[in-house]
């Protein structure tokens, strides 16, 4: 059966979440809106009213719903998540208030899969309790979109790794209380088998945060950014830190960044949304040469197009979420690049036709449609550039197919009309046709 109804249930909570995120979280963006501002949990006037909202959303039983039961999640699946961080995704701050903000929700996963009992209680807990945050460190100033070429390495002396190397875009190091750290453990190891996971606490000795690198629309200095230039100093953890065991890095990597891309796939549905009713409501309000934006056809053009392409990409997220509830792991990977992809472009032709409804308001700093600018570049750049998930689309999606098994294509024409002569040859004679 196929069903695009959400249980009544489930839909009264999405209400519930819908007016809480416009009247308690949206406020938030307008007086932190810096965007590492929802992860400085120095910002006392900033907590001083997350806290209570935080607790509100818990009391609602929609606290951190991307954990299962077992972590005190509600274990809701990928479809409910999907539903739930479409309105979330409107507002910077939601993913915070309710606990499901990247990269701890990554972060939180891995711990739990592979962290000891000692690295849950120090760090998973308060990680889910929402009184930490943490970063996660892979990209290497030389390298990002292809993890072969990182050389931050470990090397074990006596109980002890010790990392050595650079990495670049950590986001959020600079108010983290741990590090995830990938690092090369055996430079002469197959590819996927050269590199481990380590959990670094942040005050580790050696922990350097060269700059924190600003990125457009931070709207900080130029070192009073988000993303981390961190050098790591021979910076020295005890042999347990790893995490999943040596050599299996990528792997901790891949389990953690699968679900992340869906997550922010399922948020950009929430903010393409916002951008398209901006432009729907300007193109109702603006009116020139003696009618509404709306009646010019040009315009209509960018609504019917966004209107599209925004259900076309929701449909395919919901069906994302789908495939990863019902079928085994990693049946929905094909279709989690797809959304990577997609949430990239759509975002960007949606806010760009919606900077360009809004005439000169639309590039000024006074509506959100200069954030959702900035932001819709990085979008096909973290976790991976759009190029790589296109090809990752390609290769999944050419395993369905085979090669032509003669000399034409298997839909060429005179080919098939011979077999279907052949097939039919009685009736064919019968009638006199040849
Ligand atoms: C906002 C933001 C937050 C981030 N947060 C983190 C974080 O918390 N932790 C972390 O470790 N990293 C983080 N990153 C880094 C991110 O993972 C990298 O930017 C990404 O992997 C690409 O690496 P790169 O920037 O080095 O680009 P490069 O690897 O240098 O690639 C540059 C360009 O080359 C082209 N290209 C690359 N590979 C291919 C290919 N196979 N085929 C065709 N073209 C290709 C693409 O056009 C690509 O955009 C973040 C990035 C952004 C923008």
């Amino acid at each position: 059966m196929w069903d695009f109804q959400t249980d009544p249930e489930f839909q009264e909570k999405l209400d519930w979440v819908e007016t809480f995120v416009r009247e308690e979280c949206e406020p938030l963006d307008l007086l932190f809106p810096h965007l590492g501002q929802p992860y400085n949990t120095e910002n006392k006037a900033a907590r001083a009213i997350l806290e209570p909202l935080q607790e509100r959303v818990k009391e609602q039983g929609l606290w951190a719903c991307h954990l299962g039961p077992e972590l005190g999640g509600q274990g809701y699946g990928q479809l409910k998540l999907a539903l739930l961080n479409e309105i979330l995704g409107r507002s910077m701050w939601a993913p915070t208030v309710f606990g499901t903000a990247a990269p701890d929700t990554g972060n939180a996963e891995i711990l739990a899969m592979f962290g000891t009992d000692e690295q849950k209680a120090s760090y998973l807990q308060p990680l889910l309790d929402g009184d930490i945050v943490s970063t996660f460190s892979m990209t290497e100033p030389q390298a990002g979109a292809d993890p072969k070429e990182f050389i931050c390495s470990a090397r074990k002396d006596g109980d002890e790794w010790v990392i050595s190397g650079e990495k670049w875009f950590s986001s959020n190091a600079r108010y983290a209380s741990f590090l995830i750290v990938m690092a090369v453990t055996d430079p002469e190891a197959s590819p996927y088998r050269r590199m481990s996971m380590f959990v670094v606490p942040a005050e580790t000795p050696g922990v350097e945060i060269i700059r924190n690198v600003a990125v457009m629309g931070d709207r900080e200095e130029l070192d009073e950014g988000t993303h981390a230039y961190i050098r790591y100093n021979d910076v020295r953890v005890p042999a347990d830190a790893i995490l999943g065991g040596p050599g299996q890095g990528f792997e901790v990597a891949q389990a953690r960044l699968g679900g992340g891309r869906v997550h922010h796939a399922m948020r950009t549905v929430g903010k393409c949304q916002r951008a398209f009713d901006m432009m729907a409501e300007r193109a109702l309000s603006r009116t020139t040469q003696g009618e509404a934006l709306a009646k010019k056809q040009l315009v209509q053009q960018f609504i019917a197009d966004s209107a599209i392409e925004l259900e076309q990409f929701r449909l395919l997220v919901l069906m994302t979420a789908w495939i990863i509830d019902t079928q085994p792991h990693g049946a929905a990977r094909t279709h989690i690049a797809m959304c990577k992809v997609a949430m990239a472009k759509i975002y960007h032709d949606i806010v760009h036709r919606a900077i360009q409804v809004h005439g000169s308001l639309g590039v000024t700093v006074e509506l959100p449609l200069h954030d959702m600018w900035s932001g819709c570049l990085s979008l096909g750049l973290a976790d991976g550039p759009t190029e790589v998930h296109k090809v990752a689309v390609a290769r999944g999606v050419l395993k369905n197919y085979e090669p032509a098994p003669t000399l034409f294509p298997t839909e060429h024409i005179p080919t098939r009309l011979a077999a279907a002569k052949a097939k039919h040859a009685d009736v064919l004679g019968e009638y006199g046709i040849a």
